[in-house]
């Protein structure tokens, strides 16, 4: 799945998650879901792809034996300071995205790249950036049902956001307000 895929479905279980309770998303927690969604790619990528330190993009922090205790620090960490919404908003959206990258491998029957789920007990097969890039060229814009599909689903996404009263975007405001404000005081 690819990264814009990763946050529209943590977005979208975060919002459920707060309807349910009758509650609108926080703008924060909003941000932290987002991250949260991306963090396991962003850590074992560069490890296999740069540093060539893993086999593959999909291992260590992909693995529920790292994922598991990492989401409960995280939890931990933040109910500790009266935010326990950040906690549940970090393991909602790192725990979607293993979750859907095991399960689209499943669907795919590449049952060989589930098998980071038991790792270290299992090894996982090597990939490289080769092959992603090599997708990435395959792309195209010319409409076919799963692109057409595909945008649906993003516009169904953001319209979701936009109903939620947009969460996250007065945040990043203001904290890009107060760089730039502190940047020119800096000049
Ligand atoms: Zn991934």
């Amino acid at each position: 799945m690819w990264p814009w895929g990763h946050a529209a479905l943590a977005y979208v279980l975060y919002s459920v998650l707060r309807r349910r309770r009758g509650e609108s998303p926080d703008g924060v927690a909003t941000i932290v879901v987002v991250f949260a969604s991306q963090l396991p790619d962003l850590i074992d990528k560069p490890l296999a792809w740069n540093l060539g330190v893993i086999p593959s993009g999909r291992m260590l922090a992909h693995a529920p034996v790292v994922a598991l205790p990492l989401c409960v620090a995280v939890y931990w960490y933040f109910a500790r300071r009266s935010r326990a919404e950040y906690g549940v908003a970090f393991g909602l959206g790192y725990l979607s995205h293993i979750a859907s990258d095991a399960v689209q491998s499943a669907l795919a029957g590449e049952y060989a790249y589930t098998r980071f789920l038991l790792w270290p007990l299992l090894s996982v097969p090597e990939d490289s950036q080769a092959g992603v890039l090599a997708e990435l060229s395959g792309f195209s814009l010319t409409p076919s049902p799963a692109l057409i599909v595909s945008a649906f689903v993003g516009l169904a996404v953001a319209g979701l956001w936009i109903r939620d009263g947009t969460p996250g975007a007065g945040v990043l405001r203001r904290r890009f307000r107060a760089v730039a404000r502190a940047a020119c005081d800096r000049s």
